[in-house]
């Protein structure tokens, strides 16, 4: 392996730490403890799995949370009654729906019923906007961690050419945005499943980005010889988590890379604590 290791599980435990200072100094300053709300519909076991972790993340850094569990019966007007509740609890900062939702509910209408100031995934409209005009409330969380885990190893973004594949509203889309924005500088090509001469696209990239949940996809053919390549994709196949990198043999030709698991995953969570005591100070100063 010639490429160097991006580490974001030891990242993450750094900007954990970061947080629960900000967190510990935020309570001194106004007596209010910063506290998420997840909300968790029906029993698909890897949501189960990404609320415990997102609970016991808050318990580390000092913050709160509460669980609003409920079984996939739920309906809509109910779960907009819960998130109305939410909105207007004081003691709530953050509220976080997990996805997916059951398909009887309106996914949609459900994020766009929580109050922007607490939309601590940065899935709200109003909130996508800010994003894409350059005035962010909030950052999404995926695509947070993999600007944080670039800026922090020095990756000049300044005029490179980022290379982006997948075009969701969770990472890709609000990744390209965000990298486009001045002050970042990247110039910013964005890949779908339509798109064409890929393996020609990717090769330019400076930095390439692979968020398309397809298990090892990008292969050494695909990448230049000393580009940055970061992965997103968390795939569960016979053999473990698989990314959407062949890291062993696309390792052989990056300059960085990061792992999976060990990678963006942790700095999603990171964020998510950062976005709660964002949402924190913002509720604070509206009083
Ligand atoms: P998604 O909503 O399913 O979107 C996948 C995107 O990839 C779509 O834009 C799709 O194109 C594109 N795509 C699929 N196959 C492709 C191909 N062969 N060539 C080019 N583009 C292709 O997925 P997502 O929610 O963004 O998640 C992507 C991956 O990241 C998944 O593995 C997910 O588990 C992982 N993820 C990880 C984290 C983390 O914290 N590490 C967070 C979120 C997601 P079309 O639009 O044309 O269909």
């Amino acid at each position: 392996m010639t490429a160097k290791l991006l580490d974001g599980k030891a990242l993450a435990e750094q900007i954990q730490q970061e947080i629960a200072l900000e967190a510990t100094a935020f309570r001194a300053r106004t007596g209010v403890t910063p506290c998420l709300a997840a909300v968790l519909i029906g029993d698909d076991p890897a949501s189960d799995v990404y609320v415990r972790n997102k609970r016991r993340d808050c318990e580390r850094a000092g913050l709160t949370s509460q669980l609003h569990r409920h079984d996939g019966a739920m309906s809509e007007a109910e779960l907009l009654a819960l998130v109305e509740r939410l909105n207007a609890d004081a003691a709530v900062h953050g509220i976080l729906v997990q996805l997916p939702l059951p398909r009887h509910i309106n996914t949609a209408r459900v994020l766009e019923a929580v109050d922007p100031l607490k939309d601590v995934d940065a899935f709200h409209p109003e909130n996508v906007g800010r994003i894409v005009q350059g005035q962010p409330r909030f950052l999404p969380c995926t695509p947070y961690g993999v600007i944080e885990l670039l800026r922090r190893n020095d990756v000049a973004l300044a005029g490179a050419h980022a290379v982006i594949l997948g075009r969701s509203d969770i990472v890709g889309k609000p990744l390209a945005n965000m990298l486009v924005q001045r002050g970042l500088d990247a110039t910013v090509t964005v890949c779908h499943s339509r798109t064409r001469y890929l393996p020609e696209l990717t090769r330019l990239a400076d930095v390439l980005i692979a968020a398309i949940g397809q298990p090892k996809f990008v292969t050494a053919a695909m990448v230049k010889p000393g580009a940055v390549v970061i992965d997103v994709g968390i795939n569960r196949t016979d053999a473990g988590l698989v990314g959407d990198v062949d890291f062993s043999s696309v390792s052989e030709v990056a300059l960085l890379i990061t792992p999976v698991p060990g990678g963006v995953g942790p700095l999603t969570r990171a964020m998510l604590l950062k976005n709660t005591l964002t949402a924190a100070e913002l509720q604070s100063q509206k009083r």
